[in-house]
């Protein structure tokens, strides 16, 4: 038999997946991969009802329905406080997956170095891979997981394509201040190089946080190439509704990738969407207050329980320290907190370039009755799972 692509080889299976996979083998409460187990809102519900009924079963454009194009301009216009045009500059995607991999082939060749700090979401590894792109890791240092000017600076000076940034960041909740924006806007400038951004927590941020996009910092939008979703904002998840936001001239080769990749994302749920895109300013402080108060429930149980945890600025994940249990193996660790405990997470190693193995990622983007439960299904954890 031929050998299969060598591009592939040194990928293994996502492993946030793979533990929603754990979690429904052992009837645990899945806090791993990340999504809601609460409803969307009601309205963009309804209106998918109306749809099925409407003339939207077939091929939208494939860089995206005018309609949802011109609701999402309207929103990320008055967010991002600079006039988008719907026509030029946004691609509709399959989820931020998509966009993420389509920017990387849109500004990377292969053997290009692409800068990434690290904790950092595992698709990125893929995405390199996948567009023969090299990473250039710089540490995040815990607790508030800040970077040290000079190894960024040592990373832009390796002459990298591009910066990818997650902000507010998966896993480990930072919120990047103005100042640590503006830190890699000068060195975006100076070395020349883009910013690919996942900004899919945008709504997601914790006071006093604010959420900057790096797109409106001065001078960044030419080079930037903004990721975003509906999934986090909306609670749809499932939809795989993304889009990139980038200057005409990268917009138009992004759309030629995103074409052959996908064609397009899924043309009733792009209609049944923009209820959501028009939503008012109300819903993102609904949404905000919402997350606060989940992790306000959550960071208490873990303290109330005595885990050491991080304090995420923004996103919905939250890392615990596991070093007391003095496993070696934090995917074992999961695997047995899964089985015996009834809780799901994803190991920390596989956000982290460095060797850590003492950190465990939970979410709590779900029901308070959820979140209770975890809780009191981790109070056994001392007792069920004994130190090594
Ligand atoms: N972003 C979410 C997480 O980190 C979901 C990832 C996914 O599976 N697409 O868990």
């Amino acid at each position: 038999m031929p050998q299969l692509s060598k591009r592939t080889e040194t990928f293994t299976d996502s492993v946030i997946r793979r533990m929603t996979r754990v979690s429904l083998q052992y009837g645990a409460v899945n806090l791993s991969q990340g999504f809601p187990d609460f409803d969307p809102p009601k309205e963009i519900l309804d209106r998918l009802a109306e749809v099925t009924k409407e003339d939207y079963h077939q091929y939208s454009i494939t860089w995206g329905a005018q309609n949802f194009r011109e609701a999402l301009a309207e929103k990320q216009s008055r967010r991002m406080g600079r006039t988008i045009d719907p026509n030029g500059e946004i691609v509709v995607t399959c989820g931020s997956t998509e966009a993420m991999m389509a920017a990387m082939m849109t500004v990377t060749n292969p053997g290009d170095k692409v800068v990434v700090f690290s904790p950092f979401y595992e698709n990125y590894g893929a995405d390199a891979v996948l567009s023969g792109a090299e990473p250039i890791y710089v540490p995040l240092y815990p607790p508030e997981f800040n970077f040290r000017e000079d190894e960024l600076e040592a990373a832009f000076r390796q002459h990298p394509k591009a910066l990818i940034l997650c902000n507010p960041s998966n896993p480990c909740g930072k919120v990047f201040t103005l100042a640590e924006l503006q830190l890699i806007a000068d060195f975006a400038e100076k070395y020349d190089v883009f910013v690919i951004t996942d900004e899919v927590y945008e709504h997601i941020v914790y006071e006093p946080n604010q959420h900057v996009y790096f797109a409106s910092l001065p001078g960044m939008w030419e080079r930037t190439i903004s990721c975003s979703s509906l999934s986090k904002t909306y609670s749809i998840t499932g939809w795989r509704l993304g889009y990139i936001i980038a200057p005409a001239p990268i917009i138009e080769v992004a759309k030629k990738v995103h074409d052959f990749l996908t064609v397009g994302a899924a043309a009733p749920l792009q209609e049944a969407a923009v209820t959501g895109l028009r939503f008012g300013n109300d819903y993102y402080r609904w949404l905000q207050e919402k997350y606060t108060s989940k992790r306000n429930l959550f960071l208490k149980g873990l303290d109330d329980l005595r885990i050491p945890h991080t304090i995420p600025q923004g996103a919905y994940y939250v890392l615990l320290d596991i070093s007391e249990f003095g496993y070696d193996s934090d995917l074992e660790f999961c695997e047995v907190l899964a089985r015996d405990v009834g809780v799901g997470a994803v190991p920390g190693s596989s956000f982290f370039r460095e060797p850590v193995n003492h950190l465990i990622r939970l979410h709590f983007a779900k029901k308070d009755e959820t979140l209770t439960e975890a809780l009191n299904r981790l109070e056994s954890l001392r007792r069920k799972i004994l130190p090594r």
